[in-house]
């Protein structure tokens, strides 16, 4: 190890994993509730015996809320004439009315949030793939639960899942990774904050921005260097939208790729010849598809620590989230 060059700046104190819990709004049914239309529950593994220990649940049941009671008829939405409705089977009761006016009062009271877990195919709370029923024509399959619907329309930006796609490594992953980034931004904005708290958490996020999305990434450095001349409000606006926007990317093998030469490249002069060799080496691996991304990761991230390189062991793409949420 070359001990001759001078170690990079002391971490900064962004916030990370262990001191956030995201905040997320969850269909109650998943947590176990006995509020399903049979009285039972449709819980979720996942999220009561593994992701409950790390974020604060704001459980909601439209169909509760709206006093439907358990057991209830089941629901359904109908379109005809172009109206979607929300009724009864047997088409007796349309609750359409009570639901529209629940989830505008219900969205506009929640607290800010990190993301959404929504019970799939549910009329009221299914994010995508709902049953449509359409009298004398095939059933559409692609509709909106009426009070998801309305949860997406006012914050489009926040990450929503269906529990059954968190069953899902890739998919699951990404979802908790944009919920913990998330909360560490609000975190950020919450109270007063100086343009060199911004200038820290950009540069703290580099690498996970990076391996979403660089082209955003460059946009959000410029509105961060504008920090202390802009409105704060404004600024705040537009830099979470594009944090936003380029974390719902899921980051694809080459963009990993190029996140990682960045790490290596600080590192490279500090390092031996086999030392070198064998971390280009992982990380060409995982290019090809020949290793997990674990493997170039575990090895950069004890380089990162060995060399004291306070620049990288500040980055979050180290540890987006708490590591036994991924499975
Ligand atoms: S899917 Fe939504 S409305 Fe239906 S029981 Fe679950 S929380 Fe309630």
């Amino acid at each position: 190890m070359n001990t001759t060059t001078k170690p990079g700046p002391k971490p900064t104190a962004i916030p990370r994993q262990q001191n956030v819990r995201p905040r997320v709004a969850v269909s109650s049914c998943l947590l176990g509730e006995p509020v399903r239309y049979n009285g039972g529950h449709s819980r979720s593994r996942f999220l009561t015996d593994t992701l409950a220990a790390h974020v604060d649940w704001v459980p909601v049941c439209p169909e509760m809320e709206i006093g439907l009671g358990a057991p209830r008829p089941t629901l359904r939405l109908v379109t005809d004439g172009g109206v979607e409705r929300l009724t009864t089977k047997d088409g007796g009761d349309d609750h359409t009315a009570a639901m529209l006016a629940f989830a505008e009062q219900r969205v506009a009271e929640l607290p800010d949030l990190d993301g959404w877990v929504l019970k799939s195919r549910s009329p009221s709370c299914g994010p995508r793939g709902v049953s449509r029923f359409r009298k004398g024509q095939p059933t559409d399959r692609r509709g909106t639960g009426m009070f998801a619907g309305r949860l997406m329309d006012v914050r489009p930006e926040l990450p929503v899942e269906e529990e059954g796609r968190l069953n899902d490594a890739l998919l699951r992953d990404h979802f908790v990774e944009r919920i913990f980034a998330y909360a560490r931004l609000r975190a950020l904005f919450t109270g007063a904050w100086m343009p060199r708290d911004l200038v820290a958490f950009h540069s703290a996020h580099k690498l996970q921005f990076l391996a979403h999305d660089p082209a955003r990434y460059r946009t959000a450095g410029r509105v961060v260097a504008e920090a202390g001349n802009r409105p704060a409000a404004e600024l705040q606006d537009e830099y979470t939208e594009l944090f936003a926007a380029a974390f719902a990317i899921r980051p694809s093998r080459g963009r990993h790729v190029n996140a990682m030469l960045h790490v290596f490249s600080p590192m490279t002069d500090r390092l031996d010849t086999a030392r070198r060799r064998d971390i280009a080496g992982v990380i060409d691996a995982y290019g090809r598809g020949d290793a997990p991304l674990a493997v170039p990761m575990a090895l950069l991230r004890h380089h990162a620590k060995g060399e004291d390189i306070g620049y990288l062991q500040a980055q979050t793409y180290f540890e987006p989230f708490p590591p036994e949420l991924s499975r």
